[in-house]
């Protein structure tokens, strides 16, 4: 059977659960009528209340068993079902054998024991105790010292007061189960004292009745007269049973309720007072039996004795008081140590250890969770050109902004460097989509840093902790996710899938090949000539790298570039395509003179123009080749530009220094009037897909953006490219359209240098 959930993730029971209560209520109501009645006359309807409310107690405590529940909590009422069974069996023994015997017998007090002593161990093992060798020793030695007074005290006391013809039998399983008793009051009254269980608290303070119930019915069974033996010996169960159905009642409550937040750990309870009471009861024994059985000799050693045991009580309270006051202390700084250890010193956010225990306990607990993982893209680059200081003040402010965000549940920390997460309280993806969307609106605004404002990106991965995942499992998923993210366009978030992972995996493998491609050479350029749609005649060249994999074979460039653009190879691969291109087009130069075209385009990623040395790198390769600016285009593509200010402020500079830029794949991206007014390009290359669009007439969409694209070069006085022209009939639209310039494969696909100059030499003299 499934139960609903409630908000704050908890397993909800179904409401109600008050039957059995009432069941084993009305049965010590039944009882207790059959006693005034009835009196001694027929024992076995007496008894009958006994089966019944442990029957209802048991009942109500497989319930909740099976309610899908935190683990601790979940073992807990497992226990108690079974504690529940023994004393049923208990019950029912007594019922079958009600009119044969009142006293106790070994039948009954088998199970009951059996009971009581899992009881114990219940209680002793409750989740949220201190369980090391030195606790449980102090448990063990508690617990002896008021084992030996009570097993004392009822030997002198009870035991004296119990009829003479009361059988040893009965005697001994009186004091085993009293002893017991008390025993069990120890154990249940310091547990349902401590205020960190994860069973709700005043179920276990109900249960405490039980071993109430337990001490008194054996002092009675002993001590008291035979109507009042007679009471006890049939309420004991009936008392029980309803205290464990009152009990699952108060836990399924409290599941009912929102998780309140957790009460800080106290050690002050007066059930650590218990020994002590313990050693005073003895006390009093040994001078009530000195002073009935000694003589003056005997008396004032006892009382010697007595009075040193009293002064080392007293030390010992006192030392207890000094500990408590000096746990005290330390535990105030401990939890000053742990917030220290566990938040950012930068952001004042909670930090990845405090992040990775959170997670942890929440899967542990079975409670949904998920984590949110959030990169600042530009976050190096900031780092690089305004100083550490400008970072640390921006990581500040995405640290606030986080926190303002976050709604209840949520848990925001800073990682480490630029990246941050957000702990959330939900397995639902739409909920968990949905903070992600939250969190990225937050940093979309622009940043205010000195005197700069700054605009930056962040992409975010969600990963949905599953059942028994680990929190690092977890986090890693998120990583990957986040990776994704970036990879599909910044500025946005992915959430987790399986398959990421391989993804990963596979680029992972190709990036280390790569690194050995560039190495041994197994990059090379080819040339994909551009024409004058005008006059047909050459008129440029686009540089496009080619990788052969002595493995794989030829590997595509739109395979490979994302990979090196993700790992930074695009960097150094980068660098030798412009290298490369330059110092053909010198070579060129140098062989066919005036017949060389003028200019040879370069495709240059974002990740390079964010590098801080790009514009010396460029400079330093056109006077090492012998070129002048005016000789290069690099192509861009209009998200690298959108980027951010760094890399506007590098294009800026190469266009002062003279190089021309062209903007690749124009119309697919964010293409905006304002970005091209404020921006120097000097080409527009217009996207395959609109020169697609054209020959069959169609697409009267995709016609009408290439129109307005060479309107708005010749307006701009930009050079208008049409890239991948595979027929005549898109030549001739083109140019009837106004594309001064044109390539693709029906001129000529990409091809190797020598080729590309035979093609010049075939060509008429340039004016
Ligand atoms: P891109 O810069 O837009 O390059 C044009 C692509 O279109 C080239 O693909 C070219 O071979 C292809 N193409 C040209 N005409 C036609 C045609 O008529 N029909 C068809 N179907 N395709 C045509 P390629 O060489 O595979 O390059 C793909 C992309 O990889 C390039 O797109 C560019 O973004 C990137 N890339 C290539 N080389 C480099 C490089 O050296 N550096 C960087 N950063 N990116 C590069
Ligand atoms: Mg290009
Ligand atoms: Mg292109």
């Amino acid at each position: 059977m499934s139960e609903p959930e409630n908000a704050g993730g908890f397993p909800r029971p179904r409401s109600g659960g008050l039957a059995p209560v009432l069941v084993s209520a009305g049965a010590i109501l039944v009882v207790v009528a059959w006693l005034l009645v009835r009196g001694d006359d027929e024992l076995f309807f007496g008894y009958l209340g006994g089966p019944i409310a442990m029957a209802a107690g048991t009942y109500a405590c497989l319930r909740i068993a099976r309610v899908r529940l935190p683990r601790p909590v979940h073992a807990f009422w497992r226990r108690m079902t079974l504690v529940g069974v023994f004393l049923l069996i208990a019950a029912v023994v007594a019922l079958l054998r009600a009119n044969n015997n009142t006293g106790l017998s070994l039948h009954v007090a088998l199970p009951t024991l059996a009971g009581l002593g899992l009881l114990i161990f219940t209680f002793l093992t409750l989740p949220g105790r201190q369980t090391t060798p030195v606790a449980l020793l102090r448990a063990l030695l508690d617990g002896l010292t008021v084992a030996v007074a009570s097993a004392l005290i009822f030997w002198y006391v009870v035991f004296d007061l119990a009829p003479a013809d009361t059988s040893m039998a009965a005697r001994l399983v009186a004091a085993v189960v009293g002893v017991g008793g008390v025993l069990l009051l120890v154990t249940v009254g310091k547990a349902a004292a401590a205020p960190d269980t994860a069973v709700d608290g005043t179920a276990l303070r109900v249960l405490t009745a039980a071993p109430i119930a337990c001490v008194a019915a054996t002092i009675l069974m002993i001590a008291g007269d035979d109507r009042s033996r007679m009471a006890l010996s049939v309420l004991v169960l009936p008392i029980v049973g309803t205290a464990l159905a009152v009990s699952a009642y108060l836990q399924r409550r409290a599941l009912q309720r929102p998780a309140a937040p957790p009460t800080p750990a106290s050690n002050r309870s007066l059930f650590n007072l218990l020994p002590f009471v313990a050693v005073a009861a003895t006390t009093g024994l040994v001078i009530s039996v000195s002073a009935q059985d000694m003589n003056a000799r005997q008396r004032t050693v006892v009382i010697g004795a007595l009075l040193i045991a009293g002064c080392v009580v007293a030390r010992q309270l006192l030392s207890l008081r000094e500990n408590t006051l000096a746990l005290r202390g330390i535990r105030h700084q401990q939890a000053e140590l742990e917030r220290l250890a566990l938040s950012d010193n930068l952001t004042g956010l909670p930090n990845r250890a405090r992040f990775t225990v959170a997670l942890a306990e929440r899967i542990d607990a079975a409670e949904p969770a998920a984590a949110l993982l959030i990169d600042i893209d530009d976050f190096k680059m900031i780092n690089d050109t305004l100083g550490p200081a400008a970072g640390d003040q921006m990581l500040f402010q995405v640290a606030q902004r986080l926190r303002a965000q976050c709604t209840a549940g949520e848990m925001p920390v800073r990682l480490g460097g630029d990246e941050f997460a957000v702990l959330l309280p939900t397995d639902d993806p739409a909920a968990a989509e949905s903070a992600a969307g939250r969190a990225l609106q937050a940093l979309a605004d622009p940043f205010t840093v000195g005197e700069q404002h700054l605009l930056v990106h962040a992409s975010a991965g969600i990963a949905i902790a599953e059942p028994g995942a680990t929190a690092d499992e977890v986090l890693r998923n998120a990583d990957i996710a986040m990776y994704a993210a970036k990879e599909a366009g910044k500025a946005s978030w992915a959430r987790f899938e399986p398959r990421m992972r391989q993804d990963m995996v596979n680029h992972a493998m190709l990036a280390g090949e790569l690194r050995n491609g560039i190495a041994r050479g197994e990059l090379r350029l080819l040339y994909q000539p551009i024409y004058d749609l005008v006059t047909g005649r050459l008129h440029g060249a686009e540089a496009l790298v080619r990788w052969q994999h002595p493995e794989r074979g030829f590997v595509s460039p739109a395979d490979f570039i994302p990979v090196a653009e993700r790992t930074g190879l695009i960097v150094p691969l980068g660098a030798w395509v412009l290298r490369e291109a330059c110092s053909q087009l010198a070579r060129w130069r140098a062989t066919y003179g005036d017949r060389t075209v003028e200019s040879v385009n370069v495709n240059v990623a974002v990740r390079q123009l964010r590098e801080v040395g790009f514009v010396d790198e460029v400079a330093a390769v056109l006077s090492e080749t012998g070129l002048s600016p005016r000789n290069l285009i690099i192509e861009v593509t209009e998200s690298s530009v959108v980027d951010g200010w760094q890399v506007r402020e590098t294009l800026r500079a190469l266009h002062e220094m003279g190089v021309h830029l062209a903007l690749d794949d124009f119309g697919t991206g964010q293409s905006s009037l304002s970005l091209l007014r404020a921006f120097p390009v000097d080409v527009l290359k217009l996207d395959k897909s609109f020169v697609d669009g054209i020959a069959e007439g169609a697409d009267r969409g995709r016609l009408a953006v290439a129109a307005a694209v060479a309107q708005l070069a010749e307006h701009l006085q930009l050079k208008a490219v049409a890239e991948g022209i595979e027929n005549q009939e898109q030549l001739n639209r083109l140019r009837d359209m106004g594309y001064r310039y044109g390539q693709g494969f029906f001129m000529s696909r990409p091809v190797p240098a020598d080729d590309y100059a035979a093609l010049m030499a075939a060509d008429p003299v340039r004016a």
